[in-house]
C-alpha cells in the first residue's frame, strides 16, 4: 500500500515532532552521499532527506541518482541545516525506479534551455520552471470553472468535430476516413464526401461559439472550455495549432456588458492565482527577472511579473475605439520614424506590432478596442449604425497583444442574412444557427479567451509552446 505517504508540500508545512513519515518522489540532487533533495511535484520546494553516513550499503547509495524514484521512511525533524525548516532522517530508503545518470537528459547542473526542454517535453515537468507553469495552469483552469459557476453559467460541451466551416476564424484540419490514395469522386472529379464517415465534409472545430450561442438562447449564460484547432501555418510564439479556449456566450448582454464581464473575469483569474500559487509565481518572477537582465535596457519591461499582475488587478483597462487606435498609431513617434513593418491606415487588421505599441508604449496597460471595421471581422458581429463598423471588442495586453476576441452578436435576422450573402456563407447549411434569430431572438454577446495566451500573461513565459504540456504546431507533434 502506497497511500500512507505524505506529499512534500504537506510535510514542509508540518511541525516536526520526530513523527514517522513516508515520502515518495524523484531525486533532484544527492550531495555528499548524505543529503537527498526529493521532489514529488506537489511544490517547487524539495524535501531534504538525510541518510546517515555509513548506515547504508554502497550498492544502494549508488542507485540514488538524479531522476531516480524513492520511497523513504523516517522521522520528520527540525532541520539542522540552513534553507529548510524540516527534514526527514531516513530509517529506510527504497529505490523504486533507477535512473541511469549517463543517459538521463535532465542533469540539473547547467540550467537547460527552454528550447532543449521542448525536445524532452515528456520529462520537462520535472524542472522547477515547468513544475510552476503547470501547477498554475491547473489552478487557472480550476478558477475558470469556479468563476462561471459562481455566476450561474452553464458549462456547455460543444463538439470537437464540426461540419460548419463558415466561421472563418482560421484554416481547418479535415476529419475524414476516406482513403487518401483513391477517394470516391463525383462525376465532376470532386471528392464525394457523401461516402465519408459523416456523409459530409467535416473538420476540427476552430471555435465553439456558434454552438455556444444555441446554448445561450436557452440557459441565458453558458461557457465552453475546450480544445480548438487551427491549421494556420503561423510559426509564432503566440500561435498553436491546438489550443484551449474559454468562450462564454450570454443572452441579454450588449457590448458593454460583454467588456465588463471579460475584464472582471481576467481580474478574477489573476487574483486567484496570486492567492493560490504565490510560491510558483515568485519563482517565475525571479526567473523572468534574470531573463530580462540579459536584454538591452531599452527592451526590458518596467514591471516585474508580480507587479504587473498587481497593476492589472488595481487598474481599469483602457477602452478605446478602433478609429481612435488608428489615430494614436498614426500620431505615434514609431509611425513617424517608420518603425512599423506593416502599413497603418483605417481598415487594416492591426498587426501584433501595432497592438503592442498601444498597450506597451502608449497606454502601458491592458486596452479594450471596440468598433472594428466590419470587413475584417466575422459575419456574426452586430453591425453598428455607421454601416462601416461592428460591435466587436478585442482585449490587448502587454507582452502578448490580443488575448480576447469578442463581440455583440447580430440578433436581427435580415441583417445577419444579408451579411452572410455578402460574404458567400451558405445560409442553407446554417439553418440551425439562423433559427436562433427566428425563434425568440435576443440581444446577446460573447467572447473567446485563449487559455494559453492567458497562461503566457500570468506566468511571464514568452513562448506559447512552454505553457501547454504537449504543443502542436507546424512540423511539431511529438509526444
Ligand atoms: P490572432 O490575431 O492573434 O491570430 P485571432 O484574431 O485569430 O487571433 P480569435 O479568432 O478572435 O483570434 O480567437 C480568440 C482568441 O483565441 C484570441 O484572442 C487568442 O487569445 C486565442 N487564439 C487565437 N488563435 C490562437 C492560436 N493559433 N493559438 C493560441 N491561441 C489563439
Ligand atoms: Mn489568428
Amino acid at each position: 500500500m502506497f497511500n500512507t505517504r505524505v506529499k512534500v508540500k504537506e510535510l514542509l508545512a508540518t511541525t516536526p515532532q520526530n513523527q514517522e513519515v513516508t515520502v515518495m518522489g524523484w531525486v533532484r540532487t544527492f550531495r555528499n552521499n548524505q543529503f537527498i533533495a526529493i521532489n514529488d511535484g506537489s511544490t517547487n520546494n524539495n524535501l531534504q532527506v538525510v541518510v546517515e553516513l555509513g548506515a547504508y550499503d554502497d550498492q544502494l547509495l549508488k542507485k540514488i541518482t538524479t531522476g531516480a524514484s524513492l520511497k523513504v521512511t523516517g522521522q520528520l525533524i527540525a532541520s539542522l541545516g540552513k534553507g529548510q525548516s524540516v527534514e526527514v532522517k531516513a530509517s529506510t530508503v527504497e529505490v523504486l525506479g533507477e535512473c541511469n545518470p549517463e543517459k538521463y537528459p535532465l542533469q540539473l547542473k547547467n540550467r537547460p534551455s527552454l528550447e532543449y526542454l521542448r525536445e524532452i517535453a515528456h520529462l520537462r515537468f520535472r524542472t522547477n520552471t515547468f513544475g510552476a507553469v503547470f501547477r498554475i495552469r491547473h489552478s487557472l483552469a480550476f478558477a475558470i470553472h469556479q468563476f462561471f459557476n459562481e455566476k450561474g453559467f452553464v458549462y456547455l460541451h460543444t463538439p470537437v468535430i464540426t461540419a460548419s466551416d463558415a466561421e472563418g476564424a482560421g484554416e481547418m484540419f479535415k476529419v475524414t476516413t476516406l482513403p487518401f490514395d483513391n477517394p470516391p469522386r463525383k462525376e465532376d472529379g470532386a471528392i464525394d464526401f457523401s461516402e465519408d464517415f459523416f456523409g459530409r465534409a467535416t473538420n476540427l472545430t476552430v471555435s465553439g461559439q456558434l454552438e455556444g450561442e444555441l446554448g445561450a438562447m436557452a440557459f441565458s449564460e453558458i461557457y465552453t472550455f475546450g480544445p480548438t484547432f487551427r491549421a494556420e501555418n503561423s510559426n509564432t510564439a503566440r500561435h498553436l495549432a491546438e489550443f484551449w479556449m474559454i468562450e462564454p456566450e450570454m443572452a441579454f448582454y450588449d457590448l458593454e456588458d460583454n467588456m465588463n464581464l471579460a475584464e472582471s473575469f481576467i481580474r478574477y483569474l489573476i487574483d486567484y492565482v496570486m492567492k493560490h500559487n504565490r510560491e510558483d509565481l515568485e519563482f517565475l518572477a525571479q526567473r523572468l527577472a534574470e531573463e530580462e537582465k540579459q536584454k538591452p535596457v531599452a527592451e526590458r519591461s518596467e514591471l516585474g511579473l508580480i507587479e504587473k499582475l498587481e497593476f492589472v488587478l488595481n487598474n481599469q483597462f483602457e477602452r478605446i475605439t478602433y478609429t481612435e487606435a488608428i489615430d494614436i498609431l498614426l500620431q505615434s513617434p514609431a509611425y513617424k520614424k517608420k518603425k512599423f513593418q506593416y502599413e497603418v491606415k483605417w481598415g487594416i487588421d492591426m498587426q501584433s506590432e501595432h497592438e503592442r505599441y498601444l498597450v506597451e508604449k502608449h497606454f502601458k496597460k491592458p486596452v479594450i478596442v471596440t468598433g472594428y471595421p466590419k470587413d475584417i471581422k466575422a459575419f456574426y458581429m452586430r453591425q453598428n449604425e455607421d454601416g462601416k463598423t461592428v460591435a466587436a471588442m478585442d482585449i490587448l495586453v502587454p507582452g502578448i497583444g490580443e488575448i480576447v476576441g469578442g463581440s455583440q452578436r447580430e440578433e436581427r435576422l435580415e441583417l445577419l442574412e444579408q451579411r452572410m450573402e455578402e460574404l458567400h456563407i451558405p445560409a442553407k447549411e446554417m439553418w440551425w444557427y439562423l433559427d436562433t434569430r427566428r425563434f425568440g431572438s435576443v440581444p446577446h454577446a460573447g467572447f473567446g479567451l485563449g487559455f494559453e495566451r492567458m497562461m503566457l500573461f500570468v506566468t511571464g513565459m514568452t513562448n506559447i509552446r512552454d505553457v501547454i504540456a504537449f504543443p502542436r504546431a507546424p512540423k511539431s507533434a511529438e509526444f
